[in-house]
């Protein structure tokens, strides 16, 4: 069986989070939680949440921390977060919500989190060009559309562009990002539990260089849920 993983992966905006979030989780079968996916749901959906929400996620706003803290407390609550674990897809975005999350996890603790590393410039054009499937998530680009007319290959969805990748929102963004969750590098670093991996390149090469860090931490022994010492090789 493969073990599961406690897993965060931060990136600024358009380091390819998402796309390498949704592979981390088919590979290491957890389930992907994006904090950004389960509120535009919300938004969609119109839900109180969703109502509270939208003005935030339109100008590229943080929501408040107790609000993320409590969404992502009754999703760890699940089966699957319980015996599998996860891999946390912008969440969390601040030093709140970090030490939060810790306390929600006890006595468990995260195994790894992998800092997605690219400059800003290439980030922008990304996002620019990023498109999005409104139903289910999955990410597009100009240069790599759906195989049919911008509908989702995944679910049959609409793929649209988003409606906080505008450059206003973009911009307030990535400065949230800096004065926010760039603290997180190095908190994670003190606790000994972060890797800086490299986001250039296409979606496979960046694919390899974390799945490498992932596998050689498991091949330590440093999984959750550890393998007994009988079943090891
Ligand atoms: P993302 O898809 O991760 O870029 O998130 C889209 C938007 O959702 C962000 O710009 C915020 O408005 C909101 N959001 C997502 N995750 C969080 C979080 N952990 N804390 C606060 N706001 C969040």
């Amino acid at each position: 069986m493969v073990p599961g993983a406690r897993l965060i992966v931060l990136g600024k905006q358009g380091s390819g989070k998402g796309t390498q979030c949704t592979r981390l989780s088919h590979r290491y079968v957890v389930p992907h939680i994006s904090t950004g996916d389960m509120l535009r749901v919300e938004v969609k959906s119109r839900t109180p949440l969703g109502l509270q929400a939208r003005r935030y996620l339109d100008a590229g706003d943080l929501i408040p921390d107790e609000i993320v803290l409590a969404m992502v407390a009754a999703r760890l609550d699940r089966d699957d977060t319980r015996t599998r674990g996860f891999v946390l897809d912008g969440f969390p975005r601040t030093v709140a919500q970090a030490d939060g999350f810790d306390e929600l996890l006890k006595p468990a603790v995260i195994d790894l989190v992998l800092n997605l590393v690219i400059p800003t410039e290439m980030v922008l054009a990304r996002l620019v060009s990023r498109r999005v499937c409104e139903d289910c998530g999955a990410i597009y680009s100009t240069s790599v559309p759906p195989k049919l007319n911008w509908t989702c290959d995944v679910c049959g969805g609409e793929v649209v562009q988003r409606e906080d990748d505008t450059e206003e929102a973009i911009k307030n963004r990535l400065d949230l990002y800096e004065t926010q969750t760039a603290p997180l590098v190095a908190r994670y670093a003190a606790l000994d539990k972060l890797v800086d991996v490299s986001g250039v390149g296409t979606p496979d090469e960046v694919n390899l260089r974390l799945t490498s860090v992932i596998d050689a931490y498991q091949h330590g022994g440093g999984f959750f849920p550890p393998v007994p010492p009988e079943e090891r090789p």
